[in-house]
């Protein structure tokens, strides 16, 4: 007998996606877990029940999936569901585990109301980014399908097409895009907006990344502001950006003015784990912009990269359009589901041992990075720090 996990519908207002998917349940198949569904989970991302129940999935309500469950798999635990989480939170029980979306390092309220209801939550977001995690990575699933969908938006606002177009009626130039931040995102966008026949560069902190921007045929701008001391100083350890002073940010954007003002269509993904995004374009940039460009700003989660953006709203600014999309992953949620569940699959099957039962070993490095609370108390090290407690005691 294996254990019990528990899926429920998104309660989270707009949320689209389910965490798992009918083809992701054969990940599962070997550790003998029983799957628990509350009916209807699947049905906005695509998924009916029958595709569920076809596989051996038990079909149940809200609360008595909560209930049965030994873990329950989210897309938006508490942490990441401010609206209605701490409903969810009043139906999960102590020894449960948890796993989803929890944003750990800002939600610490959340952390720690799982920790009093003695919850083990294990935060997806807190993925160590090695490579035998790189199957369990959501936040890289996630952010592929935020950059694709990004330069799909900019490209419908626009007054203009993307490709260059040689015609009877002549010639179309095509348009310009600039993607700041090159991340997993960015380097999303810079092939979709390739694939739709721009012409793009793209910018980051992290020179790491040049070659990736240019083997995806893209132009890596080059700022005269590189971040003081070593190369490779912009990045930590686990590949993010680091946080940099305000004066780099201040000189990082007197440099950029120029190269935004020959842009249409500017797509912002530029982030730090855990803070709120650097502001690296003013309201003076966008004023040099050419009125109908475009800024995307997909940052807006995290406050946005534009001056300008309002998170979830479209603001028009003497002609330039700025768009701060909220949770782009939701507005495709069958393909966006399909790889969410992919990772937790993986990772619920790492998490489950010989005997099919699940096993937290704190020595673990994925187990020690992601696991939030656990008996009772707020065991992980970064986010006990931003509480003002001590380390963690087994690590
Ligand atoms: P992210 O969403 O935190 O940030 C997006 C991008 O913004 C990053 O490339 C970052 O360098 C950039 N940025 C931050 N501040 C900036 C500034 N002031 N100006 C310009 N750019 C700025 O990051 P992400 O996309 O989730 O991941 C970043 C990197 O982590 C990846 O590109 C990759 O190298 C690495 N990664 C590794 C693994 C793995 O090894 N398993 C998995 C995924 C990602």
């Amino acid at each position: 007998m294996g254990i019990k996990a528990g899926i429920v519908l998104e309660a989270s207002p707009g949320e689209r996606r389910v965490a798992m998917v009918p083809s992701a349940l054969s990940v599962l198949n070997k550790t003998g877990a029983e799957v628990w569904l509350e009916a209807g989970a699947g049905a906005r991302a695509g998924f009916p029940d029958s595709e569920y129940t076809a596989k051996g999935v038990r079909l149940a309500g809200r609360e008595e999936v909560f209930a049965a469950a030994d873990v329950v798999l989210q897309v938006r635990s508490p942490g990441a569901n401010p609206e209605t989480g701490a409903g969810d939170l009043a139906l999960m029980r102590r020894g449960q585990a948890v796993i989803g979306f929890g944003e750990p390092l800002t939600a610490l309220d959340a952390a720690r109301s799982l920790a009093e209801r003695g919850v083990s939550f294990l935060s997806m977001e807190l993925m160590p980014r090695i490579t035998r995690a790189q199957s369990m990575d959501a936040l890289s699933s996630m952010a592929t399908i935020a950059g694709y969908k990004a330069v799909l938006i900019a490209a419908d606002s626009l007054p203009r097409m993307f490709p260059m177009l040689m015609t009877a009626a002549g010639t179309v130039a095509p348009a310009r895009v600039l993607v700041i931040g090159a991340g997993v995102a960015g380097l999303q966008a810079i092939a979709t907006a390739r694939r739709l026949g721009a012409v793009v560069s793209g910018y980051d902190i992290r020179a790491a990344v040049k070659e990736q921007v240019e083997s995806l045929g893209a132009r890596f701008v080059v700022l005269d502001v590189e971040a003081p001391g070593a190369a490779g100083s912009a990045e930590d350890k686990g590949g993010y950006a680091k946080a940099m002073g305000e004066d780099f940010y201040r000189r990082q954007r007197e440099a950029m003015g120029g190269v935004l003002a020959e842009q249409n269509v500017v797509i912002a993904t530029a982030a730090v784990p855990g803070r709120k995004a650097p502001v690296l374009i003013t309201r003076e940039m966008v004023e040099r912009m050419a009125p109908g460009s475009v800024v995307v700003d997909i940052a807006a989660e995290r406050g946005g990269n534009c001056a300008l953006t309002r998170p979830g709203e479209t603001v028009e600014h003497q002609g330039v359009s700025i768009l701060g999309p909220l949770n782009l992953p939701s507005t495709v949620p069958y393909h966006a589901s399909q790889m969410y569940a992919k990772n937790i699959a993986t990772f619920l099957k790492y998490l489950i041992g010989k005997e099919g039962l699940l096993v937290l070993d704190r020595e673990d490095e994925i187990v020690r990075e992601t696991l939030v609370t656990h008996a009772g108390e707020v065991v992980q090290a970064k986010v006990r720090e931003l509480m003002g407690l001590a380390a963690p005691q087994t690590t």
